[in-house]
């Protein structure tokens, strides 16, 4: 045996015991690289049959360029060609091996001229590796120089690729075993993280504090929790395998069996779901249900749901409606009477002073005309019936003004106005009063300027605060009236020696109504509306009033600016009170 010989048989002893465990694309390039050395190419290639497509593919190469492949399939696709355009095409259809002597001078090679000029060969082989009948593959050598090829090295590289192919076969098969034993492994591991969260989920659903249970999708329970139980009152096996409408009232069984046939039918619904239970001891308790649907791959399997114990939160919710409602009937109760009242005062007031006023006017001129006439008894009678008349109108005039407030209907004209004056005019009609009661009146009042006002408004303000200063006075009292300005602004001060007015009571007294001791009224008099009308007028004047007692007497404040906001943004001189 020649030395070519034995080498040859080196080559094929080594091509077959190449490592199958190796990489794939490791065990075609040792078989292209012991091929190539044994009949001294400078390179070659190995294109293996795709078996799903049945593409003939260019799967290895050596000696070559590492992106030798890649331009292989570029240049085809430059030329237009696909890869079988090559001579691998022919040994495909033939099944017999291709000698390309001179590289440039096989049209079929032209698209790859200038690669192979590149990547320096000149001659090739292209041979069959069969499996059977079937040709899964070529192995294909290439040389440096144009080469005629021997007899002797055609018949090598043929026993060469038949031996690859059953190689390149046992390899593919190492390798799906390979992947095989890949996907088992994967598979393994998902097998542990399935069973430990299906124990972690175990844990939670037995551990849970708010009740869990499934049921499947005809409504019969499968599983509950400890929780659950607790709440209906039964033992497990007396759940499992019952129906929900056995736990639930009619009303509700309807409404979750309406979401199971939703869920079901995978269409929205809302949550979470609110249902009536009932316990096994026959007590009814109300639960918040969150469910989702369970599955085995597509096929819906059952519902897993989630409640929660809502039965207090609920009977307070109840209350809270009932106690919404009443007010609400309340209110509207409230509203009627309001206008009732509304309506009572306006028409009692006018049916009043109609007939007051022409009272008192008769009264006056039988008084005036009579004079000497009546006797003396007669004459304090008349006085009697005036002084009741006038307190009578006044009293009516506060009802009007509270009504007409009420109803938006005062109007007030702006003018100029001095404090002096209209301090010194409700003195004066006051005088015969508190002159009765021996009240001395001290007037200290520095205001030269006026003010924007109305004047018979703020007037009727002074005189009312005076009234009261001289009515919770007691006899030979003191009432001290001071008045002083600044730039912007004037003050008035009325204060007494009365009776005072307890410090929690300084706010509401400007209230509707409001007597700090309403069963004094009666010796008092009046009906708790006079310094409501105060304040609303000197609010509309833009001013404040307040009031101070410090248990000697009382002190009521008036700030007013002398020109109010709307005399500021305009020539306006009617407004409407309350708008
Ligand atoms: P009334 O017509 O009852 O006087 P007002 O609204 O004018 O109504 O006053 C409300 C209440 O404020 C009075 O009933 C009284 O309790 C208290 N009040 C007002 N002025 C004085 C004052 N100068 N001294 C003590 N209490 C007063």
């Amino acid at each position: 045996m020649g030395k070519n010989e034995i080498l040859k048989l080196k080559a094929l002893s080594d091509i077959t015991s190449i490592d199958i465990i190796l990489k794939f694309e490791e065990v075609l390039r040792n078989i292209l690289k012991i091929t190539c050395e044994t009949l001294k190419g400078c390179s070659g290639t190995m294109m293996l049959v795709d078996e799903v497509t049945g593409e003939l593919k260019m799967v290895a190469a050596f000696g070559l360029p590492d992106d030798y492949i890649e331009r292989v399939y570029k240049a085809a696709k430059i030329a237009g060609v696909p890869l079988t355009y090559s001579p691998s095409g022919t040994v495909l259809e033939t099944g017999k091996y291709y000698l390309v002597p001179d590289v440039f001078k096989d049209i079929k090679m032209e698209p790859w001229w200038q690669l192979a000029q590149e990547a320096g060969y000149a001659s090739q082989i292209f041979t069959p590796m069969k499996h059977g009948n079937n040709i899964i593959g070529l192995l294909n050598v290439y040389w440096e120089k144009p080469k005629q090829f021997t007899d002797e090295e055609v018949s090598f590289i043929s026993v060469v690729a038949s031996h690859s192919s059953s190689v390149v076969q046992n390899a593919k098969m190492c390798e799906r075993l390979k992947g095989n034993i890949h996907e088992l492994n994967e598979y393994k591991k998902l097998e542990t993280k399935l069973k430990e969260s299906e124990e972690k989920y175990r844990d939670l659903f037995d551990n849970a504090k708010d009740p869990m249970y499934t049921i499947d999708i005809y409504g019969y329970y499968q599983s509950i929790n400890d929780a659950g139980l607790q709440i209906i009152g039964a033992t497990r096996e007396e759940i499992i395998g019952s129906h929900m409408s056995s736990l639930l009232t009619p009303e509700s069984y309807t409404i979750a069996l309406e979401i199971l046939k939703k869920q079901i039918s995978c269409l929205p619904y809302e949550q979470p779901i609110r249902l009536e239970i009932i316990c096994k001891n026959g007590e009814h308790r109300w639960g918040d249900f969150t469910t989702r649907i369970m599955r085995d791959g597509d096929k819906i399997i059952g519902i897993h749901g989630i409640a929660r114990d809502i039965t207090e939160k609920k009977k307070l919710e109840d209350q809270l409606k009932e106690y919404h409602e009443k007010l609400k009937k309340s209110y509207e109760e409230l509203k009627e009477s309001e206008k009732l009242k509304k309506e009572f005062i306006s028409n009692i007031t006018h049916e009043l002073l109609t007939p007051l006023t022409s009272i008192k006017g008769y009264s006056e001129l039988l008084y005036n005309d009579a004079i000497d006439t009546t006797s003396y008894k007669q004459k304090k009678s008349l006085e009697v019936i005036l002084r009741n008349s006038d307190r009578l109108i006044s009293r009516i005039k506060d009802l009007l003004d509270v009504a007409a407030l009420e109803k938006d209907e005062i109007h007030f004209n702006p003018c100029s106005v001095s404090i002096n004056e209209i301090i010194f005019e409700s003195v004066q009609d006051l005088k015969p009063i508190f002159q009765n009661k021996e009240i001395e009146v001290v007037s200290d009042s520095v205001i030269s300027s006026s003010i924007s006002g109305d004047k018979e408004k703020l007037n009727q303000v002074i005189t009312n605060i005076l009234s009261n200063a001289i009515k919770f006075t007691p006899n030979g009292g003191k009432i001290t009236i001071t008045a002083g300005e600044n730039e912007d602004e004037v003050k008035i001060s009325i204060n007494d020696t009365g009776i005072g007015i307890p410090q929690d009571k300084l706010e509401s007294i400007f209230n509707r109504f409001y007597q700090v001791d309403g069963s004094s009224s009666r010796k008092y008099g009046g009906f708790g509306l006079g310094l409501y009308i105060c304040k609303t007028i000197i609010e509309k004047h833009d001013g404040l009033i307040w009031a101070e007692s410090n248990g000697n007497g009382s002190t009521f404040n008036i700030v007013l600016p002398k020109i109010t906001s709307k005399q500021k943004g305009g020539t306006e001189c009617s407004i409407r009170l309350l708008n």
